[in-house]
């Protein structure tokens, strides 16, 4: 730390990443990345001629990405924004939405992100536990008086709310903003954007970070009333007007334009998901209900800890985390079918059967 730090800052914690080894001695199943590559289509959108057009800066607007996924969501262009991933997103809001009358409200066990913004916007935030299940208690959100996060699914549990649940806690909290994370919405979850049209707290969050293939791309948006997109533009254009970059633009267009490919990569992930949670539950594994492209995961017989390094030295990469309430667990993203068999065999050898 340097002595020019802002005292406000010097004892913040940071996100912590999961690891990005730069080479492929890993299976990767730490970052919740999909295994399979993008779209053809997209793919094909990086030629000779966008590159050129790197000279120009790219449209602050961000026109033609913004209403593609407009129409396919079938909202108005000025229900979206999008940003340089939904973390981005998650930022804007966080600094646009609370001050010392507003404060937020969020699981204990969340995506860390939804505490690192509180801190470094210096929000006050409430933590509520989750069931003994690890579920989220619908009621423990009911009328809370201040806004609320959710990510639905959850992180890092992968456990997903039901659209009535969230109805419930829009309706209870009319009177605050209702953010609703849905990173991990298209592997079977219900998304709320149906509920945009009877709820004007509501703000839905997505990113093409995983069921599309694009994390590398940076490319998140907000789905919400007009006013609450113009709110977050204003911080935006405060900020960095020029925040999507024109690769990126290009490449998530024509992403959310092959919807062929997409449910085939979703489903195959659901696929894997369901066949990887069942072997994991033959060899003694609790696995917790996932609508998510990762599990999460426990054994009686081996500490958490102990398994992420088990694995590790095996060469497969997944996520463990040192907090006492989760750290018997860990979280495995689903892979191919081939990677996930790979950890299948590799688990049976460290469990010793
Ligand atoms: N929300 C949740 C719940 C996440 O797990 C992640 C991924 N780390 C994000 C948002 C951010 O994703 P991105 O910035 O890649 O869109």
């Amino acid at each position: 730390m340097s002595r020019f730090l802002s005292k406000s800052f010097q004892s913040m914690k940071p996100y912590t990443p999961g690891e990005q080894p730069q080479n492929m001695q890993y299976i990767k199943l730490n970052t919740n990345e999909s295994p399979y590559a993008p779209s053809p289509k997209v793919l094909g959108t990086a030629n000779i001629a966008s590159l050129e057009n790197l000279r120009l800066y790219s449209d602050p607007e961000v026109k033609d990405l913004t209403n593609t996924i407009a129409a396919y969501y079938k909202v108005e262009s000025n229900q979206i924004l999008v940003g340089n991933g939904s973390d981005e997103i998650l930022a804007f809001a966080f600094q646009a939405f609370h001050d010392e009358n507003t404060a937020i409200c969020f699981p204990e066990i969340t995506y860390g992100f939804y505490k690192v913004f509180s801190n470094l916007y210096q929000i006050a935030n409430k933590q509520i536990s989750l069931t003994k299940d690890f579920k989220i208690d619908v009621e423990d959100y009911l009328n809370c008086g201040k806004n609320v996060i959710l990510a639905n699914p959850n992180a890092p549990t992968g456990i997903c709310l039901p659209l009535s649940d969230i109805e419930t806690i829009l309706k209870t909290n009319s009177n605050h903003l209702v953010m609703i994370d849905e990173a991990y919405i298209d592997f079977g979850g219900e998304s709320c954007i149906s509920l945009l049209k009877k709820y004007d707290n509501l703000l839905v969050i997505q990113t093409f970070s995983k069921s599309r293939s694009l994390a590398g791309a940076r490319i998140g948006f907000a789905i919400s009333s007009k006013e609450i997109i113009e709110d977050l533009n204003k911080i935006k254009f405060s900020f960095n007007p020029y925040n999507v970059n024109r690769l990126s633009m290009a490449l998530g267009k024509a992403a959310m334009e092959d919807d062929e490919y997409f449910k085939k990569c979703t489903d195959a992930i659901i696929k894997t998901r369901e066949k990887t949670t069942k072997n994991l539950e033959t060899l003694g594994f609790e696995v917790l209900p996932s609508k998510a492209n990762f599990i999460f995961v426990r054994h009686s017989k081996i500490k958490g800890s102990e398994y992420f390094k088990a694995l590790k030295q095996k060469g497969i990469l997944v996520r463990h985390w040192d907090d006492a309430l989760i750290s018997d667990f860990v979280r495995i993203t689903i892979g191919t079918e081939a990677q996930m068999e790979c950890l299948y065999q590799v688990t049976k050898e460290i469990i010793g059967l």
